[in-house]
């Protein structure tokens, strides 16, 4: 008989605050400052160590540390404060769908990605797909809405960074303790751990699957795990590792995530009334809905017309490589046996993903995922002209492209410092109106001194990040120690620009011109510093050379100590880098960026965005709330370069700096704040992933629902 994890941490605590176990096991607590400030009481050291998690903080605390706080008086005020708020939040029926949609849904919207960023110390996501995922499954939670999530554990997680003092990117795998993870086992009426099963290909053994649970309040996500004794050795590789290996492993892996995330959910009798496809790595889901379809004895066309009515797909990128395309006869292999069963041909099998590419004909997962789900969106308003382009044909008069343009979980990314001065200057609690433009206009009155107070507050907090990682890693030498942020300075205007290297994302652009550059940094009486952060993928060669070129140029002596760079990109990291800068700075060549989220992200925190317009700043952008590059969509690469830079040091030079330094006699930026107000009110009602998934309710869930 396996006992339940949280079963088993209750046990170690005193009664009295023995649900502490039951909030540590549900990922709630990532986006609840107050149950994370109980859990840094609790101890400051273990929750500063592990990066704030939990279930550490409560493995590792001296048992006598409990027995105090279960007799202190304002521990046990919190703690119960706490629980009332949790299991209200538990409560789905007081929510917005039920609210506003009580007669829908009475099946639930099953939601696939290949990665979920609900908090780093779950390090099954890569970067901003997963994060979206994770802020959408933590929205769904909020608002009530029906919906199972489904994905993998991956015990090797995406890769840790390093970079070693010359500047190359080590990829360490880390393999994952599940016992100090909020991810518990899913057990069967018997007891037992759910294991499905299928077949891979025509090979004689079994794939085997073992089910996860992580608990997001009132949603559940499933992780799918094949790290297990009873598979032969290929087949544990298939989900250790998120985008590790070769077409072949992603093949395996994505036919694992498809088919066997239908299979689970059967298995563990939930009947989805909606499928939805974050991105096309799941696509495979479709195929094996149809075997299901077929096997109730439907007919092909009726099947394949069925599943259209109620599946919803996003795409998320204009660039090519991101969609995974593979060798038309070894999909058939895999598929085999699904033919046979279907009674259909090869090709008429095959003719739901061919897709013409740049090398010839190929099985793609994102034309699979068009053919299969007539609800279909972009991430942007300039994403669905995009992809309309780049999808030509695959429209219907029924099946338009629409966008639901992306947005963030606020109450995950703002800072605990503005929870506290909005609870004070906001005429209500800001969690009730989050998508609200007309309640937002009211940061407009919040007096600059505070608002100042606090922005420098989390400038500091980076500070001291950065200076907890140099003592850490105690570098040897001075030039590694100035790469790594020793002279940063809390009170000088910073810039961030932290991202995945890839070269559409041109981070070298502001080294077009190295001199111009330098003067901008070390003026004197104004200085300006520039954090790089961000992960190459390991396959990625260019991307990898980008990053060494700007860690050499952070030990530049032209740049003396102004430029740093920061190792391995997380949610963590990212926290306190869009918090805790000036500026943030997004370069994408247009028209690549199908939304972006970290400026969203810096934006609500009042860091406004010098951006290219592209993605989400188009509808952003409103000459008040930061600055624009204009795109130059169009011309030759060479020429977008130069025009770009050029405008990127015009604005620094000409207005943004000064503005920053242009002090009264409290020393406040007064026009500063100004920008910094009107990014927060404009930017955070309307790119919330409350806003967002409201929309997919409407525009997508909805309608599929009622097919
Ligand atoms: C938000 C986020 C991203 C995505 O940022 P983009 O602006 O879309 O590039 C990537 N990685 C991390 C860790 C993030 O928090």
């Amino acid at each position: 008989m396996h006992t339940n994890e949280i079963d088993e941490l209750r046990k170690l605590l005193p009664l009295r605050i023995e649900r502490l176990a039951d909030i540590a096991y549900d990922i709630w607590w990532a986006s609840d400052h107050q149950s994370r400030s109980i859990f840094r009481m609790i101890s400051r050291y273990h929750w500063t160590l592990s990066e704030h998690n939990p279930i550490s903080v409560l493995l590792n605390t001296p048992r006598s540390r409990f027995d105090e706080l279960a007799h202190q008086p304002e521990f046990l005020h919190h703690y119960d404060a706490l629980l009332a708020n949790y299991d209200l939040a538990c409560e789905r029926s007081t929510k917005w769908f039920a609210t506003e949609h009580q007669e829908s849904l009475g099946k639930p919207i099953a939601y696939f990605s290949a990665e979920f960023g609900l908090h780093s110390s779950l390090p099954i996501y890569s970067g901003g797909l997963g994060i979206l995922a994770g802020d959408h499954v933590k929205t769904a939670d909020d608002l009530g809405l029906p919906l199972v999530a489904v994905g993998f554990l991956y015990p090797f997680g995406y890769f840790v960074q390093h970079i070693t003092t010359d500047g190359d990117q080590i990829a360490e795998y880390h393999d994952l303790d599940r016992k100090g993870t909020a991810v518990q086992e899913v057990l069967g009426s018997d007891g037992k751990p759910v294991i499905i099963s299928l077949h891979l290909d025509n090979e004689q053994q079994k794939l085997h699957l073992k089910l996860w649970k992580v608990k997001v309040g009132t949603v559940t996500l499933y992780l799918m795990d094949s790290d297990l004794e009873i598979n032969v050795a290929a087949d544990r590789e298939i989900t250790r590792r998120l985008y590790g290996g070769d077409k072949l492993y992603r093949l395996r892996q994505e036919y694992a995530l498809g088919v066997g995330g239908v299979r689970a959910l059967q298995q563990l009798g939930i009947e989805p009334a909606v499928y939805h496809a974050n991105e096309g790595h799941s696509s495979f889901l479709f195929i094996e809905r149809l075997r299901l379809e077929m096997a109730k004895g439907r007919s092909f066309h009726s099947s394949v017309a069925h599943i259209q009515a109620t599946s919803v797909f996003t795409t998320h990128t204009p660039v090519p490589a991101g969609h995974d395309a593979f060798a038309p006869e070894i999909v058939a292999d895999y598929f085999q046996e699904t033919i046979r069963e279907l009674g259909i041909s090869k090709e008429q099998f095959l003719s739901l993903g061919l897709h013409q590419e740049e090398y010839g004909e190929a099985f793609n997962m994102t034309s699979l995922a068009f053919s299969m789900a007539d609800h279909r969106n972009a991430v942007s308003k300039k994403h669905e002209e995009v992809t309309r382009k780049m999808w030509k044909g695959i429209e219907t008069p029924s099946s338009n492209i629409i966008h639901v343009t992306n947005g963030v979980h606020i109450p995950t990314w703002l800072a605990p410092e503005f929870d506290e001065l909005l609870r004070m200057a906001m005429p209500s609690d800001w969690r009730g109106s989050i998508d609200d433009p007309d309640f937002w206009k009211h940061v407009h009155q919040i007096p600059d001194v505070l608002l100042w107070h606090v922005r420098s507050q989390l400038s500091r907090h980076l500070g001291r990040y950065i200076g907890d990682l140099l003592r850490k890693r105690a570098p040897d030498d001075d030039k590694d120690m100035i790469t790594r942020g020793a002279l940063y300075n809390p009170s000088a205007f910073t810039i961030g620009f932290a991202r995945r290297f890839a070269t559409y994302k041109r981070a070298l652009l502001p080294f077009r011109d190295k001199e111009r550059l330098a003067e901008i940094l070390n003026n004197p009486e104004r200085p300006v510093q520039i954090i790089f952060s961000g992960k190459a993928h390991p396959a990625d060669e260019g991307g990898k050379a980008l990053i060494k070129e700007v860690w050499n140029y952070a030990h530049d002596p032209l740049f003396r100590g102004k430029i740093m760079f920061l190792e391995n990109y997380s949610m963590h990291t990212a926290k306190l880098l869009v918090r805790g800068v000036d500026l943030w700075l997004n370069l994408p060549r247009a028209p690549l960026e199908a939304s972006g989220t970290s400026g969203i992200k810096a934006a609500i925190n009042g860091v406004p965005n010098l951006s290219v317009l592209d993605g989400w700043w188009i509808e952003g952008y409103n000459t008040k709330n930061g600055w624009a590059i204009d795109s130059h969509e169009g011309l030759s690469e060479e020429a977008q370069d130069a025009l770009d830079a050029e405008s990127f040091y015009q604005q620094l030079e000409q207005v943004i700096v000064p503005m920053y330094y242009h002090r009264n006699l409290e020393n406040i930026p007064t026009e500063w704040m100004k920008v910094v107000k009107e990014s927060i009110a404009s930017v955070l009602p309307q790119f919330s992933s409350e806003r967002m998934v409201k929309e997919y309710v409407k525009n997508l869930y909805l309608p599929a629902e009622r097919a």
